[in-house]
């Protein structure tokens, strides 16, 4: 495996960089990932993304490619090339919830590092928001009155596009020419990115 962005993993460059396009080539049993990214709007992530699959993919037809749009605060792949047979999945990211079980004791906001807890008098609120899901909470309450809620985050869509042509038949010839295409799209009003992010990953 080869990353051209050095010795980091890609979940930390992704965490680092969220703008980012990644193409993957398989060849011979070999696969090599390329990632396209940049931490500015408007500095040619998509177009150099597109193109370079296009161009991959007609110099070599019986390589496997797939476009991966991980910029899910604006994904932006799908205009220039316009996939088909998307097929398109909810994706969520867990967030506590309490039930009847909790005694205020206020651990559970002592615990959480990233304040999503609020330890009220006679209420706990919960900031889903600011939750990283790290189970902490869950995890560690005493009296176990914490349970898993799992809500909406983005949708992750799959489908394929043609280097030639733009038919809805499969046929050999149009494999040749054929991409596979994945991006996340972060709901409206969404926050966290990353988590989202991984899914697609
Ligand atoms: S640790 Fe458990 S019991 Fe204590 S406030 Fe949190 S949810 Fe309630
Ligand atoms: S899951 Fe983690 S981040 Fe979310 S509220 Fe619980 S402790 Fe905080």
């Amino acid at each position: 495996m080869n990353y051209l962005y050095g010795g980091w993993n890609s979940v930390n460059f992704v965490e680092f960089f969220p703008p980012i396009k990644i193409l993957i080539f398989y060849l011979g049993g070999k696969y090599m990932k390329i990632s396209i990214a940049s931490g500015k709007g408007g500095t040619g992530k998509t177009t150099i993304a597109v193109n370079l699959a296009i161009f991959l993919k007609e110099k070599y037809p019986e390589m496997s490619i797939y476009l991966i749009d991980l910029d899910v605060e604006a994904p932006n792949s799908e205009y220039f090339i316009k996939p088909q047979h998307i097929k398109e999945q909810t994706a969520y990211r867990m967030i506590p919830e309490v039930t009847e079980n909790c005694n205020h004791c206020g651990k559970c906001s002592e615990i959480c590092e990233f304040n999503a807890i609020v330890n009220l008098p006679d209420n706990l609120l919960i900031l889903p928001e600011l939750c990283k899901a790290c189970y902490a909470c869950i995890e560690l309450c005493p009296l176990n009155a914490l349970k898993e809620k799992f809500v909406p985050l983005g949708t992750i869509s799959h489908g394929d596009f043609f280097t030639k042509g733009k038919s809805d038949k499969f046929t050999s010839s149009e494999d040749e020419h054929k991409i596979k295409f994945t991006e996340g799209r972060l709901k409206i009003g969404e926050a966290m990115a990353v988590p989202l992010i991984r899914q697609v990953k």
